[in-house]
C-alpha cells in the first residue's frame, strides 16, 4: 500500500504515450496521485491497447492505488491524404482539396498544385469565404470556389503540408457520422479489456451522445461517456450536450483551433458553469503544462491557467502531450497536485459557497448534509453508494472544505469515482446493518490515518426504519 497521499479535491489525468507506458514510469505517476490514465485512440492500436490497459490494471494492483481508465476516441476526423514529398505552401498560392483523386488536372490553365481530403462531402458542405485551417491551425487558408471534385483556395498562412493533416473547418456544419466505424472497433476492445469512460470527440449535439450511449447498452455496459466540446457546433448545443452526457470535456486543443481564440476562455467558464449547474463534472484540458513538455518548470501563465481551472470548481485537469511524448511526465503531475492544494486550500478559507439547488428528495438530503459539513471547520462527509448516486451527489453540491470519503462495493463504482471533484473512493463490502457498515468504513479511515478522535463527521447514508430504508444524514463524533 502507498502512505496516504495529501487530500486534493482536483483530479489529475494524464494522457499515456512512450514517455510514461513503461511499468516504472506508470508505477511513479500513480504514486504521484494520478487518477485516470488517457488512451488517445487516435495513436493506439488494439494490441497495444490491450497490453497497456493490463499493464496499468498490474501496476495498480501492486501500487495499492485503483486508477481508471478513459479511452478517447477519434469521432469524426477530416484529414489530408499521402503526399509523396512535403509541400512548401506559399502565401497568395492557389491550391486544391480534391474529393475526387487527380481532379485537379486539366480545369485549369495554370498548374495547380493539390492534396485529396478522406471526405467525399466537403465539396457540399463548404461555401465561397470560408476558412479551412490544417495541422493545428498551422496552414490557413481561404475558399476561392468549388466544383463537385474539389475546393480551391488561397494559402493565407504558408507552410509546409505533409501527409494525412487533421483539417478543421470552423463554422461548418459537417456532415459526417459522430460516432465511426473506427470507433465502434475501439469502443469493443476497450470495452473487452474494462475501461471506466469513453470520451467522445467532436460532440456536435446531444444526439451524438444518445447513438454512443445506445451502443452502449446493446453492449450491456455501465461505462460513463464523457463528452469532447471542440467546436462551434458544440458551443450552440452546451446545456443539451451536457445533459446528455456523463460528464464534459473542454477539449481547448480543437476549440482554439474552430472558435476565434479570444472565446476560449469565455467558453471555458461557461462550460464549467453549465456542469455545475446541472450537476455534470467536467474536465479542462489540453496545454496547461505544455511548457513542461521540454522544461521542467512550468511558465507563470500555465501555473495560474491551472489555478483558474480550479478556481472555477472543475473536476479534473488533464495532461496530453506533457506525459506522452514529453520529458518531465511526473513532474508535472506533482506540479498539478501542488497548485491545485494551494488553490484549493485559499478557496476553503474564502468560505462556504451556497450550495446550488437541485431537484429531487435525496437531492435535498444531501443538500442539508453539506450544509452541514460547510458550518463545522475541518468535517468530513462519508457516504455508501452502490451506484454512485449519492458520491456524485455531494460533488455536484461542491462541498467547501470537507472532502467526500465513498464508500462503494461496487470495483466500476469505485473507479469511476475517480472523476469527481473532493471524492475519495474506498472499496468496502457494505454490511447488512447501516451501523456495521459506517463502524466499518470509521475503521478503514483510522487505519489510513484520514480521521482521528474528535474528528466530526457527516454520514449520508440510507438506514433502515420500520423495514423501509429511509436517507439520513447523521453528525458523528470519531472515539
Ligand atoms: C483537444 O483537442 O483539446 C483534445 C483533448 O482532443 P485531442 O487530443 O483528441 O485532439
Amino acid at each position: 500500500m502507498p502512505a496516504t497521499l495529501p487530500f486534493r479535491r482536483t483530479k489529475i489525468i494524464f494522457t499515456l504515450g512512450p514517455a510514461t507506458e513503461s511499468e516504472a514510469m506508470l508505477e511513479k505517476m500513480l504514486r504521484a496521485g494520478a487518477d485516470i490514465v488517457r488512451l488517445n485512440m487516435a495513436h493506439a492500436t488494439h494490441d497495444w491497447t490491450r497490453t497497456v490497459i493490463r499493464r496499468i490494471r498490474v501496476v495498480s494492483a501492486r501500487v495499492g492505488r485503483e486508477v481508471a481508465i478513459m479511452m478517447d476516441i477519434k469521432g469524426p476526423e477530416i484529414r489530408t491524404g499521402d503526399l509523396a514529398v512535403p509541400l512548401e505552401l506559399k502565401a497568395g498560392e492557389i491550391f486544391d482539396f480534391t474529393v475526387k483523386p487527380g481532379s485537379t488536372a486539366g480545369d485549369s490553365a495554370e498548374e495547380v498544385r493539390s492534396v485529396d481530403v478522406n471526405y467525399k462531402d466537403l465539396v457540399n458542405d463548404i461555401k465561397v469565404g470560408d476558412t479551412v485551417l490544417v495541422d493545428n491551425g498551422l496552414l490557413r487558408l481561404e475558399v476561392l470556389e468549388k466544383n463537385a471534385a474539389r475546393i480551391r483556395c488561397r494559402v493565407l498562412i504558408p507552410g509546409e503540408l505533409k501527409s494525412r493533416r487533421h483539417i478543421n473547418l470552423p463554422g461548418v456544419k459537417v456532415n459526417l457520422p459522430s460516432f465511426t466505424e473506427k470507433d465502434r472497433g475501439d469502443s469493443t476492445v476497450g470495452l473487452e479489456e474494462g475501461i471506466d469512460f469513453l470520451a467522445l470527440s467532436f460532440v456536435r449535439e446531444a444526439k451524438d451522445v444518445e447513438l454512443l450511449r445506445t451502443f452502449l447498452a446493446e453492449k450491456k455496459s455501465k461505462v460513463r461517456i464523457i463528452a469532447k466540446i471542440e467546436d462551434q457546433s458544440a458551443i450552440a448545443h452546451l446545456d443539451d450536450i451536457v445533459r446528455a452526457c456523463d460528464g464534459l470535456m473542454v477539449a481547448r486543443g480543437d476549440l482554439g483551433i474552430e472558435c476565434p481564440f479570444e472565446e476560449l476562455p469565455v467558453i471555458q467558464r461557461r462550460a464549467v458553469r453549465a456542469c455545475l449547474a446541472q450537476g455534470r463534472p467536467v474536465i479542462v484540458a489540453t496545454h496547461m503544462l505544455e511548457s513542461m513538455i521540454a522544461q521542467p518548470v512550468p511558465t507563470r501563465a500555465e501555473i495560474t491557467d491551472v489555478a483558474n481551472a480550479v478556481f472555477e470548481l472543475a473536476d479534473c485537469v488533464m495532461l496530453s502531450g506533457e506525459t506522452t511524448i514529453g520529458k518531465y511526465p511526473l513532474e508535472c503531475v506533482q506540479m498539478l497536485d501542488k497548485i491545485s492544494r494551494r488553490i484549493e486550500a485559499e478557496e476553503a478559507d474564502a468560505g462556504a459557497h451556497e450550495p446550488a439547488v437541485f431537484t429531487g428528495e435525496r437531492m435535498k438530503v444531501l443538500h442539508s448534509a453539506v450544509v452541514l459539513a460547510n458550518q463545522i471547520p475541518h468535517s468530513k462527509l462519508i457516504t455508501f453508494t452502490r451506484h454512485g448516486f449519492m458520491a456524485n451527489g455531494l460533488a455536484m453540491l461542491r462541498p467547501a472544505h470537507s472532502p467526500i470519503l465513498a464508500f462503494t462495493p461496487s470495483p466500476e463504482v469505485f473507479r469511476q469515482l475517480r472523476l469527481l471533484r473532493a471524492v475519495e473512493p474506498y472499496l468496502m463490502p457494505l454490511a447488512g446493518e447501516p451501523d456495521v457498515t459506517i463502524e466499518n468504513a470509521i475503521n478503514v479511515l483510522r487505519r489510513e490515518g484520514r480521521v482521528a478522535v474528535g474528528d466530526k463527521l457527516i454520514v449520508a447514508t440510507d438506514i433502515v426504519s420500520q423495514d423501509r430504508l429511509v436517507d439520513s444524514v447523521q453528525l458523528r463524533t470519531v472515539r
